[in-house]
Order: structure tokens, then C-alpha cells, then sequence
């Protein structure tokens, strides 16, 4: 491990203040920063740990949510009106790590943490674009069964890991990001990058910008919502695909819905064309399947994991089935 200077922040203006370092980075519960510094793919000399930022979960009159970038995973997934009116929500979150991990991690790092494939792990003997820009990429000929079907490059095929940014990005969650510039926001949907000939920057976010909040606007459909994960062991894994719906019926139609898929792709991925395939339609086994089989049209699948976009298909199917049968499973 590359030897580090660590300093608290006491607020999002301090952390700003400290992280202005080219070879800074902002701590958060430290679960997925410290691995990759003790394996070497991250080198920073400088840690500044942001977990004195906003702690609370502020409900909104209008019914929404502000989640400071410093809540612990296990609070925001356990809090009151998380569970009422955002399922999908506690349930991806639940479906992640242990329970361990989820009381370290908090909602900044779990939007950042990175990706879980194995060649950007091994320093020692693969190359990897999005580790070293430029080396190539060995999982795209390699052992590729967890790697992305949509949106991935010659560069790179990885997945982004995080179960919580699917709910997140299918519920229109804003991030709220400061910087030497001041505030902005932007949606959860445009804050992750598909690879292109860029896979060593995983989001838009500039040099220093720091996360400092979540909201989430109000949306009633969200209380009926789930979240499933398929993976390889019951618990302790990362998804070979995994759906965030939430479905409003009208009779036997679809009067509203919303979909994202996560393990398919470099961002969690909002699945629009699905959405649009079904908004209106008959909520029916046939419709469901067609609509997933609308999203994964373009799938690239690589050698390992052409069973994604049917795994997807089946799942989606599987989840709107249940929420039309009121089954929130
Ligand atoms: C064994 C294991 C299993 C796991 N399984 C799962 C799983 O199944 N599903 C899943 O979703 N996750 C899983 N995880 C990942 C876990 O969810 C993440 O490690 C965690 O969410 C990261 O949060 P953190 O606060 O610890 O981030 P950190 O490790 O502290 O930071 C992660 C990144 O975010 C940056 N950062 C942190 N806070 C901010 C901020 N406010 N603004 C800007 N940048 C910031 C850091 O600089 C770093 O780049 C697993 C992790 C482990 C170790």
C-alpha cells in the first residue's frame, strides 16, 4: 500500500478544502477504497474522510427525499419511509455485501465504488484499460461470465457492481455534487459513463467533486416496487443481473412503470425502451417478456455470459408478474 496522509472533514466546504490534491481521494466507510489501495489499483497520498458530511434523511412536504452522502448503507435501507414509499429501494440495498459492510458504506461511496472485475484487480498479471488506459483489456477474450451485454466498448466490458444505483436510477434519483465551481445537480441517470475509448473514467464527475446528497422525488408508483437479484451464491455476491421495477395498473393494463436493469452494463441501466413497450399495454406474461426482449435487441454478449439477456428477460418478467399480482417478492 502506497503510504497516505489522512485528514477529517468536518463538513462538505472543509472536505473541498482538503481534497483539492491531484492525488486525493475522499474516504467514505473505506469498504471499497481501502481494498483497492491495499491491492495497489488505487494510489492516492491523501485521504479525506468525508463521513462528517450530512448524515440525515430529510423528508421532503411533497413527499420526496434528501439523503446526505454520509448515511450508512443499513440506515437508508432500514429507514421508515424508505420502506414505505421506495421498496425497491431497501431491498437493492439488502441485496448487497453483508451486514457488516452495509454499516460501514455510506451512499457517496456506494455511487462510486468500482467495478468488481477481476482483470482490474489484478495488478500483477492482466491488463485492463480502465486500471491502466492503454494496456488492452483481457476479460473481453477472458473468463467473462459477469461482464456487461449493453453499452460496453472495445475498450471494456465491465459491469458497474452497485445494487443500490439500479433502484436509485429507477426511481430518478438527482445527485447533488459540489465543487471548486460551486453546486450542481444532475440526474443518478447521467452521473456513470459507458466505457467508450474512456474506461478509466467511470463517471462525469470533474477532479475534486465531491457527492453530497441524494434526492429522491416523490413517486407514487414506487410503493409498489421490488428489487431481485440473480447471483451465483444466495448472499455475499455481486449480480449476474438483477431488475428494479415499480408497475401501476390500470385494470389489466400498465398504466405506468419503471425498470433498470443492474449486472448488464458499465452504469445501472434505465430501461427506457422496456418502459415504453409496456406503458399502456396488457400486463400480461407475453408483453412483460417482449418488452425486456425490446432492451436487449442490441446485447452484445461476449463467450461467458450469453445467457444474460434471457436470464434479464426472465427476471423482468418474473418481477412484473408478481407486482401485478400485488406480490412484492
Ligand atoms: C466483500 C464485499 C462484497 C460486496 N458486495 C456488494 C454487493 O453485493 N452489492 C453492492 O452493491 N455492493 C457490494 N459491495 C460494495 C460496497 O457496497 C461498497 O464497497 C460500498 O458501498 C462503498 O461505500 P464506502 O462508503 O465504503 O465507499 P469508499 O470505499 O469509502 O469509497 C468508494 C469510492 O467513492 C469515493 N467517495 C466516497 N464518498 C464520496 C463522496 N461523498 N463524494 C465523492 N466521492 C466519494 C471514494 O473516493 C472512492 O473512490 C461489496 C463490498 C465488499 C468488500
Amino acid at each position: 500500500m502506497t503510504p497516505f496522509r489522512y485528514e477529517r472533514a468536518a463538513d462538505a466546504g472543509e472536505a473541498l478544502r482538503l481534497g483539492a490534491g491531484a492525488a486525493t481521494a475522499y474516504l467514505g466507510g473505506g469498504t471499497n477504497l481501502v481494498d483497492l489501495m491495499r491491492e495497489t489499483v488505487a494510489r492516492p497520498d491523501h485521504l479525506v474522510d468525508v463521513t462528517g458530511l450530512s448524515a440525515t434523511i430529510t423528508e421532503r412536504d411533497d413527499g420526496g427525499l434528501l439523503i446526505g452522502a454520509a448515511v450508512r448503507n443499513t440506515a437508508l435501507a432500514e429507514h421508515r419511509a424508505v420502506r414505505a414509499r421506495y421498496p425497491m429501494l431497501t431491498r437493492a440495498i439488502l441485496a448487497g455485501a453483508s451486514a457488516q459492510i452495509r454499516n460501514m458504506a455510506t451512499v457517496g461511496g456506494n455511487l462510486l465504488q468500482r467495478t468488481r472485475c477481476a482483470y482490474f484487480y489484478d495488478t500483477e498479471g492482466a491488463r485492463c484499460n480502465k486500471r491502466q488506459p492503454g494496456a488492452g483489456c483481457d476479460a473481453r477474450d477472458g473468463f467473462n461470465r459477469i461482464h456487461a451485454v449493453l453499452g460496453a466498448s472495445e475498450a471494456c466490458v465491465a459491469t458497474h457492481p452497485s445494487d443500490m444505483c439500479v433502484a436509485l436510477v429507477a426511481l430518478d434519483a438527482i445527485v447533488h455534487v459540489a465543487g471548486a465551481g460551486g453546486e450542481r445537480t444532475l440526474p443518478l441517470a447521467e452521473l456513470h459513463r459507458l466505457p467508450g475509448d474512456r474506461p478509466d473514467l467511470d463517471t462525469v464527475l470533474a477532479p475534486g467533486e465531491l457527492i453530497t446528497a441524494v434526492e429522491l422525488p416523490a413517486l407514487g408508483l414506487a410503493a409498489r416496487s421490488t428489487y431481485r437479484k440473480v447471483r451465483d451464491r444466495a448472499s455475499y455476491a455481486f449480480a449476474l443481473v438483477s431488475v428494479a421495477a415499480a408497475l401501476e395498473l390500470d385494470g389489466d393494463r400498465v398504466r405506468d412503470v419503471r425498470v433498470a436493469f443492474g449486472g448488464v452494463a458499465a452504469k445501472p441501466w434505465r430501461a427506457l425502451a422496456a418502459e415504453a413497450a409496456l406503458r399502456g399495454g396488457p400486463a400480461t406474461a407475453a408483453a412483460f417478456h417482449a418488452a425486456a426482449e425490446a432492451e436487449f435487441a442490441t446485447a452484445q454478449p461476449l463467450r461467458h455470459n450469453a445467457f444474460k439477456p434471457a436470464l434479464a428477460a426472465r427476471t423482468l418478467a418474473a418481477v412484473l408478474a408478481d407486482l401485478a399480482k400485488g406480490e412484492a417478492a
